[in-house]
């Protein structure tokens, strides 16, 4: 690896936030989920979750095209997923179009948190409903009554990232010198 290709990942690294995380719920379309993965990857975020239901399931491999740059972690079921994500400390956001939902620029993002986006057409489940913590909506004033799961996750995201730069969120390293090491090793970013 050139000095250079070093540095560049050394300040990826520095700036990654382990504790801003999106969990996919049966997001299954490949570009969709290649889009979102990449916009996780340009705010900083280390690791996604995912849930696929079998019917939702992936060909191997097809839909994670930045998993190079951003790991994944799959779970069995969105309660799993949840819980394993609540025990990492974490507020869970579900991206949902109803009336109990608040708007995303009301959110304070540089709290632990986890954001779930649900599947294409269907949105999320009932099931990831009743976990989270907060149902959050962004605007809709058109004719349609709702954005690309990609467009949404770029939204939300983004705003994370407004908000934890203005907090000073990336100038401080969250991972561990022996995660980016790790990842150094296995040329984790190529
Ligand atoms: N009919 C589905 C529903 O009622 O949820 C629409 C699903 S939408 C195309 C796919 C995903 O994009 C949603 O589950 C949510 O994660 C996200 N999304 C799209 N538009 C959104 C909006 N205006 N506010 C919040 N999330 C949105």
């Amino acid at each position: 690896m050139s000095p250079d290709r070093y540095q560049r990942i050394r300040t990826v690294l520095a700036k990654r936030q382990t504790d801003l995380t999106v969990c996919l719920e049966n997001v299954h379309k490949p570009h969709n989920v290649s889009a979102v993965v990449r916009t996780c990857d340009a705010v900083g975020i280390h690791r996604v979750h995912t849930v696929w239901e079998q019917k939702y399931k992936l060909r191997g491999g097809t839909a994670m095209g930045s998993q190079q740059w951003v790991r994944q972690t799959n779970h069995d079921n969105i309660s799993d997923a949840l819980s394993h994500l609540k025990g990492q400390g974490m507020q869970v956001l579900v991206t949902h179009l109803s009336d109990s939902a608040v708007d995303f620029r009301e959110i304070d993002y540089t709290k632990p948190t986890a954001i779930l986006f649900g599947q294409e057409k269907y949105g999320v489940t009932d099931e990831a409903i009743a976990m989270a913590d907060q149902d959050i909506v962004i605007p809709m004033l058109g004719m349609v009554q709702s954005l690309n799961v990609s467009v949404a996750a770029a939204l939300v995201l983004y705003e994370a990232q407004r908000q934890r730069e203005i907090a000073g969120m990336y100038n401080k390293q969250h991972l561990s010198e022996q995660t980016c090491q790790e990842i150094l090793f296995e040329g984790g970013y190529p």
